[in-house]
């Protein structure tokens, strides 16, 4: 399994003596041709193509909550998979193009994507454009799913006050265990999701404990904790607020403090992890 970060940051596009990341994606690729968008941010067709990913390549995307730092470039490359249908030379890339998109997303997601879509196209009266179909597995609660071999498991957390539907998920094969939170403060879902997982991709947007129940977001330390408690092999911190961003020594020293003594890592953009 591996893993390429394409956007690690929280949602600013600048502040002055920051070094800011891209909005939430990475791609998850396994045996058997699995490969997984996750998350789907501003931007996301560049970012792909920078790194080598054909947008036509991408069947399957999940998107754990419907904020704009997660799914703010899915109209765009929706828009942009139907052009290439229209405008691709290649029988085999126009039919990959235009192929059926599978996405995993909670049924909040999904509805209000699809309102949004919607309102982006007033001109087509309440149609999507013919192709993508778009396939939407709706998950209303914990969802057990088979992908190219690898077993996927979400389960619904805690973000934004409670109000938002946030999923995270589990990816395990022969390769190993991949685990991702999405945006999620403490809450059974992310402690139980977690165990044992080889690589735990784990948000770390919140600075003060308060911060984190109040919202839904860990801190380095909540992180470090639910790694430790679970076993985790390799924990990724990831989506830290970006004024943390200009030093990150103490955000690793923060998640040390959970006594968690596994590796640690701090995502950045174009970094590629392989598990275990
Ligand atoms: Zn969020
Ligand atoms: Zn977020």
């Amino acid at each position: 399994m591996k893993l390429s970060v394409l956007g690690c940051g929280a949602p600013v596009s600048h502040l002055p003596n920051v070094n800011t990341q891209s909005p939430s994606a990475y791609i998850l690729e396994w045996g058997h041709g699995g490969k997984l968008l996750l998350e789907c941010s501003t931007g996301i067709q560049d970012r792909l193509k920078k790194k080598g990913f054909d947008i036509a390549e991408i069947q399957h995307i999940f998107l754990s909550h419907i904020h704009t730092d997660h799914v703010g470039g899915f109209p765009s490359l929706y828009q942009d998979l139907w052009l290439n249908t229209l405008w691709e030379k290649s029988d085999e890339r126009r039919l990959k193009a235009s192929s059926t998109r599978t996405i995993y997303c909670s049924r909040q997601t999904s509805t209000n994507l699809l309102k949004i879509l919607r309102l982006l196209m007033p001109e087509s009266k309440g149609r999507l454009y013919p192709y993508p179909e778009l396939n939407f597995v709706d998950i209303q609660n914990k969802a057990r799913l088979e992908l190219n071999g690898a077993k996927l498991t979400t389960v619904p957390t805690f973000h934004g006050s409670g109000m938002v539907r946030s999923l995270a998920i589990r990816v395990e094969n022969y390769e190993g265990v991949f685990v991702y939170s999405g945006d999620t403060g403490i809450c059974q879902g992310i402690e139980d999701i977690c165990r044992g997982a080889d690589l735990f991709l784990c948000e770390a947007c919140a600075i003060t404990d308060a911060e984190m129940r109040a919202r839904g977001h860990l801190t380095p330390k909540q992180a470090g904790l639910l790694a430790k408690n679970g076993g985790v092999k390799k924990l990724v911190l990831t989506h830290l607020a970006a004024p943390r961003l200009h030093d990150l020594e103490p955000v690793i020293q923060e998640a040390l403090s959970s006594g968690f003594a596994g590796k640690i890592q701090i995502a950045q953009d174009g970094d590629v992890i392989n598990l275990p």
